[in-house]
């Protein structure tokens, strides 16, 4: 089924210039890139966006970093999209990502690991609608 995702390429990796890079591994795939924009996230922004995460350690520290530079926010489209950009992406931790992933091939580390994808099709819209209005996303 047609389905979309959201996607952020980290501060860390449009730091290093990799976002036409990540964009070709993405449309590769199969994905299509149906909205994007580079903005700089907000300290409440990136708060609200991994509030998930708020009891975990790492918490600060993941929120000082997706505000430390630009992200390109993006919508991706296509089949199983969710599912279909997480195996793109690769696992979290670079070490233990797949060949020819985007965290394989351009990740730092764990926490400095170049994108986000959502994790369901629930996740992907209340994601979405944090960023894009249905105008700015053009199928
Ligand atoms: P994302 O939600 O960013 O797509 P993910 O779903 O693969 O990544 P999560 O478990 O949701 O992984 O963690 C969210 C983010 O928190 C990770 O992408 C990473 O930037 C950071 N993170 C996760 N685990 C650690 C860790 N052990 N140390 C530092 N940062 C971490
Ligand atoms: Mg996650």
């Amino acid at each position: 089924m047609t389905e979309r995702t959201f996607s952020i390429i980290k501060p860390d990796a449009t730091q290093r210039n990799l976002t036409g890079k990540i964009n070709a591994v993405i449309e590769d795939a199969g994905l299509r890139i149906v909205a994007q924009k580079r903005i700089r996230m907000s300290r409440a922004q990136a708060e609200k966006f991994y509030e998930v995460h708020a009891a975990r350690p790492f918490y600060g520290e993941l929120v000082d970093s997706m505000t430390s530079g630009p992200v390109v926010v993006q919508v991706l489209e296509g089949e199983g999209a969710v599912a279909k950009y997480r195996e793109v992406m690769g696992a979290t931790n670079p070490e233990q990502a797949a060949d020819g992933t985007i965290r394989k091939l351009y990740a730092r580390n764990v926490g400095e690991n170049s994108v986000h994808g959502s994790d369901s099709q629930d996740n992907a819209k209340l994601e979405i609608a944090q960023f894009f209005t249905e105008a700015d996303i053009v199928g």
